[in-house]
């Protein structure tokens, strides 16, 4: 059997990710993330060894977008417990766009789950209540492994000024009592989550502590809850990829959560944590060239959830 270095999979899954870069674009309903190049294509991987691999763009910064809802849920599961945050949401797939507010008026005035905008906002709304943005900040930065991690401010400027639309579903929000606290402070809190900036070696960071259970690899301490791991990963693996999660569970097989500014975090279970960006997006917002890396990698290293294959590649 060939065996392979891990440093040319991952330039071959760059390559092969990039060929899929004009079939995205780049979110332009947020004005300042129009701004941003297309062709950017960046990926590092952090393994359960502790080892680091970086191919392309990795050390550019992006914004984390809808990826930030993942860490605002393990903060409301580790300070409120999941019976109270699964009192404001709900755990199913909606199979709707992110942004829609269609369940939220004719089904159901709760959001589907916590990765939806409606859904992350009403988790912010709780947050914003008791805590600091600053305390969501600094879980940010312990997971990421890197102080210096901060917000975007003029994506947040941009998103708070357009944000019509997640504006409308706040009040709906609040109209019908998801929502207790200031529609404005709610908002305020969500934007600046969404903003926050980082390369995707943190990216990287965090997504090694989700594949190691919760425990940072190089330190050996638990960062994350068991049952907390067990929620946010079963939501990734349902709802991470918007209404695409079903394809990519079948092409790709990892929990993952992707943002509207070209991130995706993936967690291949006790193998590898990957951070991906590139800012071309498809119709569902997931970043075409990143989805295209991750299933190569998935591939060539057997990473799929489901995956008994042994893997040539070592690293
Ligand atoms: N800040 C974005 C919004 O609220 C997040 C969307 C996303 O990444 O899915 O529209």
């Amino acid at each position: 059997m060939e065996i392979k270095n891990i440093a040319e999979v991952l330039n071959d899954a760059l390559e092969y990710g990039r060929k899929y870069i004009n079939k995205g674009n780049v979110a332009t309903y947020i004005p300042e993330l129009a701004k941003v190049d297309k062709n950017l294509l960046g990926v590092s991987i952090v393994t359960m060894g502790g080892k680091r691999y970086h191919a392309g763009d990795w050390q550019h910064e992006f914004t984390i977008q809808s990826i930030s809802k993942t860490i605002s849920l393990i903060f409301a599961l580790e300070h409120f417990g999941s019976e109270y945050v699964f009192s404001k949401v709900g755990m199913e797939s909606s199979g709707d766009p992110f942004n829609s507010l269609d369940k939220l008026e004719i089904k159901n005035k709760y959001p589907s789950n916590p990765f939806i905008n409606a859904g992350a906002i009403a988790v912010a709304g709780l947050i914003a209540d008791k805590y600091e943005f600053e305390d969501y900040l600094v879980l940010v930065r312990r997971l990421c492994g890197r102080d210096l991690i901060e917000v975007d401010k003029n994506v947040y400027i941009s998103e708070n000024e357009t944000g019509l639309l997640n504006r409308s579903m706040a009040y709906l929000m609040k109209n019908s009592g998801v929502l207790d606290t200031d529609v404005e402070e709610t908002l305020k809190f969500y934007f600046r989550m969404c903003s926050i900036k980082m390369n995707t070696n943190d990216l990287a960071n965090y997504a090694s502590i989700l594949a190691n259970d919760g425990v940072e690899v190089k330190s050996g301490i638990r960062l994350i809850d068991k049952s907390t791991i067990k929620i946010l990963k079963s939501l990734m693996v349902t709802c991470g990829m918007y209404d695409g999660s079903g394809e990519f569970a079948i092409r790709v097989g990892m929990p993952a959560k992707s943002g509207v500014g070209g991130g995706i975090v993936a967690s291949a279970e006790n193998k590898m944590g990957i951070g991906i960006f590139g800012p071309a997006i498809d119709t569902q917002g997931n970043s075409v060239g990143g989805y295209h890396i991750l299933e190569y990698l998935s591939n060539e290293l057997g990473l799929h959830y489901f995956s008994r294959e042994l893997s040539n590649v070592v690293y």
